[in-house]
C-alpha cells in the first residue's frame, strides 16, 4: 500500500498537472491512492499565494478521475493544505468548513509574516535564530488551529535556507523543549506527521528527518502520512517508499489516509 498525500494541481499557482494527469503517473508509480492537496494561504503576502482556488472546478476534475480510475485500482481524495495564519483563523475555518473534504492538511508558510522560502527570512539572522522562530511558530499554530488531520513539513524552515546540505534540515536539537510539546501535542490528539520526501531531493533527510521522527514515536506518536509535495506530473509517489523505510525505523508502523475525514491506517511495512 503507497499512498501519496501531498499533491498539487494546476488549482495551485505554483503547479502545472491536470488531476487526471496526477492519476496517470500516480498509477505509473504503483500507488494505491491519492490525495489532491491544493493550497489555501490567505492573506499571504504573494497575491498569487493569496488567491483562494477554484474548488468546484477542482472538485469537478477530483470526481470525473474517480469515475474513470476507479476500475484501475486507484483512489482519489480531494484535501487543502491549508496555509495557517493566525489573525485569519475566523476566516479559514468559515472557507474550509463550506467544502467536502476528506482530508486536511494543516501547513504554515509564514513566520512573522515572511515565508521562509525568501532569502530576507534569514538575513540577519543565525540558523538558530531563524529556525527556533520558525518551530515557535509551528508550536503555536498546532496549539490553536482547530481541526485538522495531518501536520505539513515540520521542518519547511530548511527546504529553501541558504546553507550546505548537511545542515540544513531541521534537527530536534535546533529546538527541542518546543518540539517536544509540538510533537507530544500532536500524539496525545492523535494527529498524523507527514513525512514530506521532497527534502530528499536536495538533502539527505525527508522533512523531517529521522531524529524529529523518532522523537514523535518515543512521545506516543503512531501515525504518519508521506507526501512527495508534487508540484508536476512526474515527481508524484517520489521516493515514497523511502519515506516509510525512514518511519519504520524510527519505530513509526502506521500510515494513515482519510475518506470524508476518517482516519484509516494501514501498515508501512511493504
Ligand atoms: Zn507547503
Ligand atoms: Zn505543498
Amino acid at each position: 500500500m503507497r499512498a501519496d498525500y501531498h499533491l498539487h494541481s494546476h488549482h495551485s499557482s505554483d503547479a502545472q498537472p491536470t488531476v487526471a494527469e496526477i492519476c496517470q503517473a500516480a498509477q505509473a508509480a504503483g500507488l494505491a491512492e491519492i490525495c489532491v492537496t491544493d493550497h489555501i494561504d490567505p492573506h499571504h503576502p504573494k497575491p498569487e499565494c493569496a488567491a483562494l482556488l477554484n474548488f468546484p472546478a477542482l472538485l469537478g476534475e477530483i470526481h470525473a478521475a474517480r469515475e474513470a480510475f476507479a476500475g484501475l485500482g486507484l483512489g482519489v481524495k480531494v484535501g487543502l493544505e491549508i496555509g495557517d495564519n493566525a489573525p485569519y483563523r475566523q476566516e479559514i475555518y468559515g472557507i474550509l468548513d463550506a467544502l467536502p473534504l476528506d482530508f486536511r492538511l494543516l501547513s504554515l508558510h509564514l513566520v512573522d509574516g515572511i515565508d521562509p522560502y525568501e532569502p530576507a527570512y534569514f538575513a540577519g539572522r543565525t540558523q538558530a535564530v531563524a529556525y527556533t522562530a520558525y518551530v515557535q511558530a509551528k508550536l503555536e499554530s498546532v496549539l490553536h488551529f482547530q481541526d485538522y488531520d495531518a501536520l505539513a513539513h515540520l521542518g519547511y524552515c530548511g527546504k529553501f535556507a541558504p546553507y550546505p546540505p548537511q545542515t540544513r534540515p531541521l534537527r530536534w536539537r535546533h529546538a527541542p523543549d518546543h518540539l517536544d510539546v509540538l510533537l507530544r501535542r500532536l500524539a496525545v490528539d492523535g494527529k498524523a506527521l507527514e513525512i514530506n520526501t521532497s527534502g530528499l531531493r536536495q538533502t539527505d533527510s525527508p522533512i523531517p528527518g529521522w531524529d524529529i521522527l523518532r522523537r514523535f514515536a518515543q512521545l506516543g506518536g503512531e501515525f504518519v502520512t508521506l507526501g512527495s509535495d508534487a508540484h508536476r506530473a512526474q515527481d508524484v509517489g517520489y521516493r515514497l517508499a523511502e519515506g516509510a523505510r525512514v518511519a519504520l525505523s524510527a519505530g513509526l508502523r502506521w500510515g494513515v489516509t482519510f475518506t470524508c475525514r476518517k482516519p484509516i491506517p494501514y501498515t508501512l511495512e511493504e
